[in-house]
């Protein structure tokens, strides 16, 4: 059963005049009682197939005839050059089997009126369907895209001889402040899901000197914004004898190299989902500015957005502040008091911290968010304290300092985020095939 020829390649001239056989799901459907017109889709592409009741006789023919959208069906026929035909060809039909038939009474639910009505595919319906709503060009472009995302971060890193490191997902400390965990029940206990893979990869620092990951982190989330999830997929790196410049660099190459991919692999996805292929250039070609906190604060307040300095910059910020970007900018050295223990003070001036995130142009904001750790035994104490956090839940992070810390630094990186802002997505929901929020955790 298995499958030879896929309409992508059909479509690209390699079966020219050839008889083939297709399988595949049907599209559309029109044409009379002696001439039948159906699109042929499979994940490749699509393709319009012919059939004539004085070819294929009267019973294949009223069987075609009754296959309703997303019936699957094994086609053969013969392939003819056709500049009319949506991708140059089409399908004289010789035989036809319906394999999987759909039942009248029960159509398939993702019309496009459905998907017209649907305000870029986020109404309630479309994603009480997710699970159908998958097999849509819109959607197959987005997982495709995904999958080039994903290669191209791990090429970036093998390529550079990183090594890929795995923490455990049930964790008794937060990294990114307590406000976002996740609790689960665990024997009695209290476990939490992680927030990032970050702490356990620093206790491994000294062991690989250059890891990353990509793996699922969990924040339970209350603000709903075009850009977050409760489950999301972070791509993490850490690196030994390295400092806050030293990571923005491998940032900004994973960035530049996952635009360059999606030019290389995905345009013409990018294009049917009307993305303008220029501004990608853009992002992989030319360096990222960096941009310090303070002067980032003081473009804001000439803007007029009220801020003031120590805060964090939220959403609403970030947005003001890249929409006239033309590329990612880094933002470095926020105050001390906006980011948790784990940044370094700067020695230069420690009201601030060794760290950075990335903006992302359009409005978007950041993708993100890394920089230098605390690496000394000494330091680490003094953060914590001033931050006021128990010490038991990070004792082996303490220890990992104890003995031989060195300098120490690294990142991570939402990758449903830059599906998003790369694939030009309004909400990241739309890039995640079964998208969790505060809302949802069904289909
Ligand atoms: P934000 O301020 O937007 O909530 P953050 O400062 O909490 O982000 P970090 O803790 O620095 O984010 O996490 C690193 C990266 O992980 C972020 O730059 C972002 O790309 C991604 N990320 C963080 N939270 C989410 C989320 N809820 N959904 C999707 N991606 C996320
Ligand atoms: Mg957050």
């Amino acid at each position: 059963m298995q499958k030879d020829i896929f309409i992508g390649d059909v479509q690209s001239g390699g079966h020219d005049g050839q008889r083939i056989e297709l399988k595949g799901w049907v599209n559309r459907a029109r044409g009379s009682n002696k001439i039948w017109f159906i699109v042929l889709r499979d994940s490749t592409g699509r393709i319009q197939c012919v059939a004539k009741r004085e070819d294929i006789g009267d019973e294949s023919f009223e069987a075609l005839k009754g296959a309703l959208i997303e019936t699957s069906v094994v086609i053969s026929g013969t392939v003819n050059v056709d500049e009319r035909s949506e991708g140059g060809h089409e399908l004289i039909i010789d035989s036809a089997t319906i394999i999987g038939p759909v039942n009248p009474d029960n159509p398939f639910p993702i019309t496009e009126s459905a998907m017209a009505n649907a305000d870029g595919g986020e109404t309630e319906f479309l994603l009480d369907n997710r699970h159908l709503y998958l097999r849509t060009a819109r959607m197959t472009h987005m997982l495709k895209i995904r999958s080039s995302v994903f290669g191209a971060i791990h090429n970036y890193f093998r390529d550079r001889d990183f090594t890929e490191y795995q923490a455990p997902n049930f964790v008794a400390g937060a990294v990114e402040g307590g406000s976002t965990l996740f609790e689960v029940p665990y024997f009695g206990r209290k476990a939490y899901l992680t927030q990032s893979w970050q702490l356990y990869a620093e206790a491994a620092m000294p062991a690989l000197e250059r890891l990353y990951t990509i793996a699922p982190s969990f924040r339970a989330e209350k603000s709903r914004t075009r850009r977050h999830l409760t489950e999301f997929w972070h791509a993490e790196m850490e690196i030994a004898w390295a400092g806050n410049d030293d990571v923005m660099v491998h940032g900004e190459g994973v960035v530049r190299h996952i635009a360059r991919t999606l030019l290389d692999e995905r345009s013409d996805e990018l294009e049917s989902l009307g993305r303008d292929l220029d501004l990608v250039a853009n992002y992989a070609d030319n360096p990222y500015p960096r941009m310090r906190y303070d002067e980032a604060v003081e473009t804001l307040q000439g803007m007029g957005v009220k801020i003031e300095w120590g805060q964090d910059l939220d959403y609403s910020k970030e947005k003001v502040l890249t929409q006239d970007f033309d590329v990612p900018h880094f933002l470095t050295h926020y105050p001390r008091i906006a980011k948790p223990f784990y940044h370094r003070p700067d020695p230069d001036d420690p009201k601030y911290v060794l760290c950075h995130d990335l903006l992302a142009p359009e409005g978007y904001g950041e993708i993100i968010g890394g920089g230098e750790r605390t690496w000394s035994e000494q330091e680490i104490l003094e953060r914590i304290e001033e931050e006021g956090t128990p010490r038991e839940p990070y004792e082996f992070y303490i220890d990992v300092r104890k003995y031989g810390g060195v300098p120490h630094g690294g990142f991570g990186l939402g990758v449903d985020r830059v599906c998003s802002w790369l694939a030009g997505a309004e909400h990241i929901r739309e890039v995640i095939p079964f998208p969790r929020d505060s809302r949802r955790v069904t289909p």
